[in-house]
């Protein structure tokens, strides 16, 4: 993300005026916007005011250490004002303000993590683009959907008042900074309105929308009254508040509308989308705080970003303490939003003592219950929601098997596996379900594991479990490995995967069948050990399976051994780990396995046997999704295989 910044400067009335270029991303930004989310206008004054209401946040935050940053006005509010002869719109704060350079980094690139992905997934088409967009988060950017020129006048906090900054831009290619006086500390944003936008030149429609999306800011929005002279609404001088300018989780639940809720989470998560639900509580006892926390809609494009940003905000008797509070969440709930408010942490409790504290250890665990609590409510009663909840986030919910002990059978019981008693990927079911539906004399869970859904769905492993209607489940996340490496047992039952040691049907096995296998060891017994020759140090073992009813072949792991597609995953990712042997299992009713047993009988030369037993090793590796250490080998060995069957190959031309 390298900025294309051009400087030219000039002089005009003494002071230096600089020019910039925005960083690219920033233009490509600006254009989506003004050309996608014309039709969400209002949006732009609720960003500038969530804007000023963070910035007030970190000024009394930084005021606890420095009190002298408040400077005698410790009262912070914002004002939004209009001026319908100037066609502008207005709105200013008294909080902690910008220097000339963070003028210049933050209202000049875009710092985000998850940037590079929102890029990549656009596609041109403006509907789609839009809603990106709002994933994304539009913030100080969107003040040119309906402006044309925007003109932001800053004093940092703490900086004499000749240092302050004016900002200037069409949001076009580039922006201008200069330094100017400024008596108070603060940032005044003037949107200098497109033509058309009179909408936002009436006192009535600004209050409006600022009730309707601005009503939870915790500090007071202020307005000039409107009077109306002559049948014209015009100003007075006398100012009004105009939100309830009271933290919101502090207000009875029953007096929060699902709006406020709701635009409350995306001044927060700074997300434009409403999110999927939320839990609100006040928690008395050891540890007194107050909690909201929401699931978002959809996925940050960050997710799996490891330097994302993740957690609560922190508030400590209301005062905001931090953004991203990533103690307060275990790391398998890291896609939560929201805040806690403490009564009993200290002012000035920072990150290294939040790693160590047990009280936030304890905030931590009820964080975490409450959001399971939660996350069942939607599974038993809105199920459709829950379901889009599981495919934006299931994945990170997983990890939790591992990382959170205490909460195992919770978190399992949340999951949701792909099956064989379903067609598609997306139709997912429980652990429940699963062991409601299982069949009399069944003890265990039976789950494959597999890089991909088809490859799960199509592998060998699964035939006898179809020809017997028994359910399997379908296991090819990557994290699904290790929710099994932990999850050993769900309901009493054991979890057991197919295509790990001996298979062992117990009640579900025909009496006939098994003796049918003993018969069938016997009779190839002397084949077995020919194919284990051939195949050498390659397999640990080759033995007759029951597995099998169409494929001659299939390897498994050993009981004690990974599976083959964990040995995989780990390797890819560059660990060390020694070479686990694979068991061939032999299909004996299989027809070629037939024939290279008559062969045998035959006495064919052992190089045409090696050939053989060579297939059945590699068709059994190809199958589950592995890799082959000579495919040019493998590739030879059919095509002789089919010149012999059509009749064309050297073999049947001696005939
Ligand atoms: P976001 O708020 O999501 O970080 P924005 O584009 O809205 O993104 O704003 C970028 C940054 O500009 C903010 O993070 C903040 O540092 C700064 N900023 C915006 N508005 C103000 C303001 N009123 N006072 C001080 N800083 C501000």
């Amino acid at each position: 993300m390298s900025g294309t910044k051009e400087k030219t400067s000039e002089m005009e009335n003494g002071s230096r005026r600089e020019t910039l270029g925005f960083q690219a991303e920033v233009k490509q930004l600006l254009h989506l916007m003004i050309h996608s989310l014309y039709s969400n206008k209002e949006i732009a004054l609720r960003e500038l005011i969530s804007n000023a209401s963070d910035a007030c946040d970190r000024l009394r935050f930084e005021a606890l250490d420095n009190a002298a940053l408040t400077g005698g006005d410790g009262e912070l509010k914002i004002h939004v004002d209009y001026d319908k002869e100037a066609r502008t719109l207005t709105v200013s704060d008294n909080g902690i303000g910008l220097s000339r350079d963070e003028a210049v980094t933050h209202l000049g690139t875009i710092a985000k993590s998850g940037t590079r992905e929102f890029f990549q997934k656009l596609t041109g088409d403006q509907a789609r683009d839009a809603h990106l967009i709002g994933q994304f988060g539009v913030g100080f950017y969107s003040s040119f959907i309906i402006a044309d020129r925007v003109t932001v006048t800053s004093l940092r906090a703490g900086l004499p008042k000749d240092q302050a900054v004016r900002w200037e831009s069409g949001g076009e290619g580039d922006f201008s900074v200069e330094q100017v006086e400024k008596e108070m500390r603060g940032t005044e944003i003037v949107l200098h309105l497109r033509e058309g936008e009179d909408e936002f030149l009436s006192g009535w429609r600004l209050k409006s929308i600022i009730k309707k999306y601005s009503d939870h800011i915790a500090l007071p929005i202020r307005m000039k009254k409107e009077e109306w002279k002559d049948g014209a609404e015009t100003k007075s001088d006398e100012e009004e508040t105009v939100n309830q300018a009271s933290a919101l989780w502090t207000r009875p639940k029953a007096e929060i509308s699902d709006e406020q809720y709701e635009e409350f989470y995306k001044h927060i998560a700074h997300d434009f989308e409403p999110p999927l639900c939320w839990t609100h509580s006040k928690v008395e006892g050891r540890q007194e705080y107050t909690q909201l926390l929401y699931i978002p809609g959809h996925a940050p494009f960050d997710l799996w970003d490891r330097d994302a940003k993740r957690g609560l905000k922190l508030y400590v008797r209301r005062i905001f303490i931090m953004d991203d509070a990533e103690q307060l969440l275990p790391t398998y709930l890291r896609f939560m939003r929201g805040i806690v408010d403490s009564n009993d942490l200290p002012l000035n409790v920072s990150r290294e003592i939040l790693q160590e504290s047990r009280d936030i250890e304890a905030i931590r665990g009820g964080c975490a219950k409450r959001a399971l609590g939660m996350l069942e409510d939607l599974a038993a009663n809105q199920p459709e929601k829950y379901e889009n909840f599981w495919k934006e986030f299931g994945r990170v919910l997983k990890e939790g098997a591992g990382e959170d002990l205490a909460n195992k059978e919770r978190i399992a019981r949340l999951m949701r596996f792909a099956s064989t008693h379903r067609d598609t990927p997306e139709e997912c079911v429980s652990l429940a379900d699963y062991v409601a539906r299982m069949k009399e004399g069944q003890e265990k869970i039976y789950y494959i594991t597999a890089d991909s859904f088809i490859a799960a769905q199509h592998s060998p492993h699964l035939e006898i479990f179809r020809k017997k209607g028994i359910e399997v489940l379908l296991l090819s996340d990557r994290v699904d490995e290790w929710v099994v490496g932990f999850l050993n047992e769900f309901d009493g039952k054991s979890l057991q995967s197919v295509a790990k040691g001996g298979l062992d049907l117990g009640a579900l096995e025909d009496t006939e069948d098994k003796a049918d296998d003993e018969k069938h060891a016997d009779e190839n017994k002397a084949m077995l050990e020919k194919i284990r020759e051939s195949l050498g140090e390659r397999v640990r073992e080759v033995r007759i399976t029951h597995r099998l009813t169409d494929s001659p072949s299939c390897l498994v792991a050993d009981a004690h051994d990974p599976s083959a597609n964990l040995a995989r995953i780990l390797k890819a990712s560059g660990q060390k780990m020694p070479e686990f042997r694979p068991i061939l299992e032999i299909n004996p009713r299989h027809p070629a396995v037939l024939h290279l047993r008559e062969r045998e009988a035959a006495n064919a030369p052992a190089a045409h046997f090696s050939e053989w037993a060579n297939l059945f090793f590699e068709q059994a590796v190809l199958a589950e999704g592995g890799a082959l250490d000579d495919p040019a080998g493998f590739v030879k060995r059919v095509n002789t295989l089919m010149l012999e069957l059509s009749g064309i190959g050297k073999g049947a031309a001696k005939e």
